[in-house]
């Protein structure tokens, strides 16, 4: 019964943004100085976690869909030095308590940091999207770098959007396939991933409503 209803929350929640009262103020990055650099480290991927070497690129890929539709408040650069970073992507196996991405709010020398979990196991999305992947193997990107976004938008300040044409949109239960599929459409090939918008005039909105009101 218990495995049931963890089974279940698991396919609920995409992730799960961590809970504040309304008078703290709501995590996010900040730049390290005023060009709005944010170093961000890709961690190697741990044992079993179906991590495939292309998903660091759809990581690095959503960094830059961000950086280049703000318009330059921020510069995520990369770095080798994990100690260094103020943003980081690691690659888990699936559980059955977590969701398929997360973002960890903490501290780097008293400067705000990110973590972002992303647990790249197709075989454990749910049944329909699963299918999906098993037909058309560009749908698991799809999944991924919507994942990606939507964890970097949390890492950026947004919280959820009850728009479900906004990529901050969590899914009245989870996302669903219909809503991957529209960013599925857009696309030939994987590399047409770079040259789409996938944020929307809401996510956009959101990010400058919190940005440009506190630097
Ligand atoms: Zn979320």
């Amino acid at each position: 019964m218990a495995r049931t209803l963890l089974k279940l929350m698991s396919g609920l929640l995409l992730c799960l943004a961590t809970v504040l009262t309304a008078d703290e103020p709501r995590f996010r990055l900040k730049p390290l100085d005023g060009g709005g650099v944010i170093p961000y480290y890709l961690a190697a991927a741990a044992d079993r976690s179906q991590f495939r070497p292309g998903d660091s690129q759809l990581a690095a890929w959503a960094l830059e869909e961000w950086q280049r539709t703000i318009g330059g408040i921020v510069r995520f650069e990369q770095t080798e030095n994990e100690d260094a970073a103020l943003l980081r992507f690691d690659w888990l196996p699936w559980a059955e308590d977590a969701a398929l991405g997360r973002m960890e709010a903490s501290t780097v020398d008293g400067h705000p940091a990110a973590s972002i979990v992303v647990r790249p196991d197709e075989s454990r999305f749910r049944p329909s999207i699963r299918r999906s992947v098993r037909e058309d193997p560009l749908m698991r990107d799809v999944v991924l770098y919507y994942v990606c976004l939507h964890e970097i938008g949390h890492a950026l300040g947004l919280s959820h959007s009850s728009n479900p044409r906004d990529v901050m949109w969590p899914g009245n239960n989870g996302v669903t396939l219909p809503v991957y599929e529209r960013y599925r459409h857009r696309l030939q090939t994987r590399d047409d991933i770079p040259r789409t918008s996938w944020l929307s005039d809401g996510d956009i909105a959101r990010f400058r409503e919190i940005w440009l009101s506190s630097p």
